[in-house]
């Protein structure tokens, strides 16, 4: 059986990735290991007058090259080893793509779908005080995942302000445009996700108006991806949410369905395509470019062979298992991995960070400019990297990453 404990497969993905950088096992050791694991249980008044404790973590992983960084997730299935994996992520990501910062993730226990606004804004506020001396805006700054937002960014920016009374914007990214948001920061997940595809697709030497693409997922970082794959002209055939899936080989208005969910939250009883049960089998259409954008270990070795593409575009962190790896590799589809694929939600959020520190606004215009500019390098880098050492992208991708990270720790040294 295949283990699909995150943390196992994020030290698994590290290992190989060692073993050919040839890394000493103490490097190996301090790299593989997270720097620090918070873990608070903390009591919050519901509507009805109870008082539920909930649980959340706070995992640093390194800052080596710079302060933590990583978002915080609200889902009933986060757990220690999910958040470790998800903050070693988070340090390859930011090495990857060359950004001044470390890893870090965060997450609380906690359904928000059975949540009212006010009880999510009490579970906000008092995570952010339990977790207060470990984040900071030099020291860890957290941003959006999975169902958290702007406005739960906004409550976190208001507590920690409350806490040391003065406005401190710089605690955290992702923010509205109009409290120290950056522009373009709310759609740069699925821009990066665009941009890795198209350029897969040219180095192909295909059009991307001859090409169809199928969306597991379809929040933060799945609808923007599906729009701006539609506005470069390939058709979007497949789309999935909690709820179902949808499929319409003639192609599906991604517009629609935004403005579809926009009343019914879940895209169950949308009527202009045909409902695939179960809905995971969405991964399976045959498709050019598939992106999944919900969770981790939804391409395993369990249903990899089935897998129809020619590009996997990881918009999810984690969604393909080692061992779905190597069986899509035999049948020639090329994964671009979810820490390239998805790193332009933390170029923006390091380009946000760097207005608040200046105090600046930069125009949409200059942050797309700069996001692509950046992601179409790191992209040239794993993939040349990836033909020259005749590896996979995902290997090549953590080979730059940890050579980063490791240089920088050797220069740095050991304490004391
Ligand atoms: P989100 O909460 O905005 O959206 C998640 C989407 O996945 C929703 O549409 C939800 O209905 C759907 N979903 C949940 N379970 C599903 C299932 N079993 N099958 C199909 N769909 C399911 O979250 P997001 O911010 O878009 O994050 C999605 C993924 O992208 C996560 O892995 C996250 O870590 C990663 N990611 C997010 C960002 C970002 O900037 N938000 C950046 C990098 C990576």
């Amino acid at each position: 059986m295949e283990n699909l404990n995150p943390y196992h497969i994020a030290q698994m993905q590290f290992d190989q990735a060692a073993d050919k950088l040839g890394l000493n096992s103490w490097m190996r050791d301090f790299l593989k290991t997270p720097d620090r694991n918070v873990s608070v249980d903390f009591p919050v008044k519901m509507d009805d007058g109870s008082i539920k404790i909930f649980a959340g973590y706070r995992v640093q992983h390194n800052n080596t090259r710079g302060p933590y960084k990583g978002g915080l997730r609200f889902s009933p299935e986060v757990n220690l080893d999910e958040v470790r994996a998800l903050a070693s992520w988070m340090t390859w990501k930011t090495a990857v793509v060359n950004v001044p910062f470390g890893g870090a993730k965060g997450g609380v226990v906690c359904d928000p779908r059975k949540l009212s606004t006010c009880e999510l804004e009490r579970i906000t506020r008092r995570f952010t005080y339990e977790i207060r001396n470990v984040i900071g805006p030099d020291v860890d700054i957290p941003a959006p995942d999975v169902n958290t937002n702007a406005q739960v960014m906004t409550w976190i920016v208001d507590t920690y302000s409350m806490w040391n009374g003065h406005s401190e914007f710089r605690v955290v990214t992702g923010k509205p445009t109009f409290l120290g948001g950056s522009y373009g920061r709310a759609e740069a997940t699925g821009r990066g996700v665009m941009v890795a595809a198209m350029k897969a697709v040219k180095d192909a030497g295909l059009e991307p108006q001859d090409l169809t693409a199928v969306i597991q997922g379809f929040g933060n970082v799945g609808s923007h991806t599906a729009r701006l794959l539609a506005e470069q002209g390939v058709k979007i055939i497949g789309i999935s949410d909690i709820s179902t899936a949808i499929h319409n080989p003639d192609g599906i208005d991604v517009q629609d369905v935004e403005a579809y969910l926009k009343k019914n939250k879940v895209l169950e009883g949308y009527d202009k395509a045909q409902h695939i049960r179960p809905k995971e089998k969405v991964l399976e259409l045959k498709t050019d470019i598939l992106v999944p954008a919900a969770l981790e270990n939804q391409i395993t070795s369990a249903n990899a062979g089935n897998v129809d593409c020619r590009f996997i575009v990881e918009g999810a962190n984690g969604p393909t298992t080692p061992d779905a790896d190597r069986i899509l590799k035999k049948k020639g589809i090329l994964v671009i991995p979810d820490i390239l694929a998805n790193a332009g939600g933390v170029t923006a959020s390091y380009y946000e960070w760097v207005q608040n520190v200046q105090r600046e606004q930069w125009p949409y215009e200059k942050v797309v400019t700069k996001l692509e500019k950046k992601l179409v390098q790191a992209y040239n880098d794993v993939r040349d990297l990836a033909e020259r050492e005749d590896v996979d992208m995902r290997i090549a991708a953590y080979m730059i990453a940890i050579g980063r990270v490791a240089k920088a720790t050797e220069a740095r040294g050991v304490f004391p």
